[in-house]
């Protein structure tokens, strides 16, 4: 057997942050089994955390109890399954968690219209392909779910190795930030509801496509001076337009969208806070007849009123998982921006905090001055 095999049979004992109940994660010990035939065994270096991860730990939109959260990261393989390919995959190699993949077969990945792949898709059940765990608590043996096909907050993780990309370079790409990757035209104006990691990214997706305004909406003035960085264009805090004095009282975001394009709305429309009200807001600021508003926050509600008369105004209403890229495709390509400094990654990662920590990291992204938690494994 060759080396790379030889460790692969052992179930290791680790640590990991495992989340009990709504809000409640304790760093334990925990048990992963080694990979089985298209899986690998992967020994996390560095991880991060995103809204995703703060719904999933409330149960949402699944309760699925106890769980090792976390699905961004990067890590490197520890041992690798009796069916993967070595020209893929080795032991050794640095690689990133995935949790769209594509397979480049399947209608999906065929159409160029999706990244959400039909043969691996993305997975709500917590569980790998064959509908088991790798995890386990070490008192009581307890099965542990995973987060999607990954669970980063973890010292080891399992993945399939179709939910994974490879590295030559570990450094600087710990967490690859979810750039928007919805194709808009060269000149278009592009509105973006929430500067958190992912609104950035949908900022730097729009600057890199040409865009010719890009208006940052966020009630957090810490975050003028990111959108800036990014190429946001204008800046709107919905708080300045809240006073009783003002006679802006209460305008909606989608009117203080209107307001600064002589009141025609924008031709995209990206919404990233994952706050379900501002999904029917993003819609209203688009421009009527044309206009594409597109959900990316990821929101704890499973339903959302729309303005019907809104939408059969020529308005389109869109989702996106993971930026829209592909796995295999577009990521690779994001992946060599990061490396050559295109994309600044280095105003992203604000904190940085050790696994024990965990809670602190759920506390900080709550901060106004917080983008993303680098938690080192
Ligand atoms: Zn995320
Ligand atoms: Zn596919």
């Amino acid at each position: 057997m060759s080396e790379s095999h030889s460790c692969a049979s052992q179930v290791i004992t680790c640590k990991a942050a495992v989340c009990w109940g709504v809000g409640e994660c304790k760093v334990e010990e925990i048990k992963v089994e080694p990979p089985r035939k298209a899986e690998v065994r992967v020994k996390i270096l560095y991880a991060s955390l995103c809204h995703t991860d703060i719904v999933m730990s409330k149960g949402l939109p699944i309760p699925l109890f106890p769980r090792v959260l976390g699905h961004e990261g990067v890590g490197v393989i520890e041992s690798v399954g009796e069916d993967v390919n070595a020209e893929d995959f080795k032991q050794g190699d640095v690689v990133i968690p995935t949790f769209v993949s594509e397979c480049q077969e399947c209608e999906n990945c065929l159409s160029g219209k999706s990244n959400l792949c039909l043969k691996y898709p993305l997975t709500f059940n917590g569980l790998m392909l064959d509908g088991t765990s790798r995890m386990s608590t070490v008192k009581g043996q307890k099965m542990l779910y995973h987060l999607f096909s990954c669970s980063t907050w973890s010292e080891y993780m399992v993945a399939n190795v179709n939910y994974l990309v490879k590295l030559h370079n570990w450094d600087a790409a710990a967490a690859i930030p979810p750039l928007s990757h919805t194709k808009i035209e060269r000149g278009s104006t592009v509105a973006v509801i929430g500067l958190g990691a992912v609104g950035l990214g949908a900022v730097e997706g729009a600057r890199m496509q040409g865009a010719a305004r890009i208006i940052g909406i966020d009630n957090n003035d810490m975050k003028r001076e990111k959108g800036i960085a990014f190429g946001m264009t204008d800046f709107i805090n919905p708080d300045d337009h809240h006073s009783g004095h003002n006679r802006d009282h209460n305008k909606s975001v989608s009117q203080l969208i209107k307001d600064s394009t002589d009141g025609m709305g924008v031709d995209y429309c990206f919404e990233c806070t994952g706050v379900a009200h501002f999904i029917n807001e993003s819609l209203e600021a688009t421009k009527m007849g044309k206009g594409t508003a597109v959900v990316i926050g990821t929101s704890g509600s499973t339903s959302v009123q729309i303005d019907s008369l809104s939408l059969m105004s020529g308005r389109t209403l869109k989702g996106s998982m993971f930026g829209g890229l592909k796995a295999k495709t577009d990521l690779p390509i994001l992946i060599n921006k990061c490396m050559n400094k295109e994309i600044q990654l280095d105003e992203l990662f604000t904190h940085e905090v050790p696994l024990v920590d965990i809670n602190q990291a759920l506390a900080l992204v709550k901060q106004p001055d917080c983008v993303k938690v680098l938690i080192k494994i």
